[in-house]
C-alpha cells in the first residue's frame, strides 16, 4: 500500500512528466492558438508592413511557423521578430521573410535557389508559391533539423543540401531569384552568374554583427544593377574552404 506521501509523489511525477510530454506531443499540431497566432502575424504583414502580394501573404498564413523554432521558443513563434534556432543562429522576423519574398517576386514559375537554410521556414514560404525551391546550409546539424521540419510541415519539394552556398548550386542554375539570407561583405560572383538574365536577388551586404543594407540585385543584359532596399541585421556568411 502506498502512503499518502507516496501517492502525491506518484502523482506529481506524472504531472511533471505529462507537462514535459504534452508540449513535444501537441506542440506540433496546429490549434486555434497557432491559427490565432498566424492570423494576427499576416494582419500586421499587411497593415503595418505593407507586404500587399496575395501570394506571400497567403504563404504566411499557410507555413506553421512554430515547426521550424525550437520547442522552448513554440509560444513566440507568431510574434513580430527574430528568434534563436541553436547554433547561434536565427530564424528571421516574419516581416524580413515577406519582405524578401515579396521583393523578388517569386511566382508558381520562379526557381528559387536560397542561402542559408537555417530551421527550412524561408524554404517552406518559398515552397508555398513554387515547386523548384533549392536551399544550401553550412551547418550540417542545421541542414538536418531543417529536413526536418519541412517533412513535419509536409512541404515535400524542398531540394535542402549542406555546403557552402558562395558558390550557389551550379547543377540547378540560372535561378530566376535568390535569396541570400545571411550577411556577406560582397555579393558572391558565383551567385550572380547563377542568376537569370531579368532575374533577381535580394542579399544584406556589410559588416558582420553591425547593421547591413539589404541590397536587390537585378541582373540586365548579363549585367547586375543594385539597389539599396532597408537596413537590416542578419547573422553573417561564414566560409568553407572552396569545394
Ligand atoms: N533563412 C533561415 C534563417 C537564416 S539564418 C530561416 O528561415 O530560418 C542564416 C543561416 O545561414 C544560418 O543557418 C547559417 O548557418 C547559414 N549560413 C551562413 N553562412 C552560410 C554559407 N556560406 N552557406 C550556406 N549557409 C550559410
Amino acid at each position: 500500500m502506498m502512503t499518502k506521501r507516496q501517492t502525491a509523489i506518484a502523482v506529481l511525477t506524472v504531472a511533471i512528466l505529462a507537462t514535459e510530454a504534452i508540449p513535444a506531443l501537441s506542440g506540433g499540431r496546429d490549434t486555434d492558438r497557432t491559427r490565432a497566432g498566424r492570423d494576427r502575424m499576416v494582419t500586421t504583414l499587411a497593415e503595418r508592413y505593407d507586404i500587399h502580394d496575395e501570394a506571400v501573404l497567403r504563404a504566411m498564413a499557410r507555413v506553421p511557423r512554430h515547426l521550424f523554432v525550437p520547442a522552448s521558443q513554440r509560444r513566440n513563434a507568431y510574434e513580430d521578430r527574430p528568434l534563436p534556432i541553436g547554433y547561434g543562429q536565427t530564424i528571421s522576423q516574419p516581416f524580413i521573410v515577406a519582405y524578401m519574398t515579396q521583393v523578388i517576386g517569386v511566382t508558381e514559375d520562379s526557381r528559387v535557389l536560397e542561402i542559408g537554410t537555417g530551421s527550412g521556414y524561408q524554404a517552406a514560404v518559398l515552397a508555398e508559391i513554387t515547386d523548384k525551391v533549392y536551399t544550401i546550409e553550412i551547418v550540417p546539424e542545421l541542414a538536418m533539423s531543417a529536413e526536418e521540419h519541412l517533412r513535419l510541415a509536409e512541404v515535400d519539394t524542398v531540394r535542402v543540401r549542406h555546403g557552402d552556398g558562395y558558390y550557389g548550386w551550379p547543377d540547378a542554375a540560372p535561378f530566376d531569384a535568390i535569396i541570400v539570407t545571411a550577411a556577406a561583405p560582397h555579393i558572391p560572383p558565383p551567385l550572380i552568374e547563377q542568376l537569370k538574365d531579368g532575374g533577381k536577388m535580394v542579399i544584406p551586404v556589410g559588416s558582420p554583427y553591425l547593421t547591413q543594407q539589404l541590397v536587390l540585385v537585378e541582373k540586365e543584359k548579363g549585367r547586375p544593377r543594385t539597389r539599396n532596399l532597408i537596413p537590416v541585421r542578419f547573422v553573417p556568411l561564414t566560409r568553407q574552404a572552396e569545394p
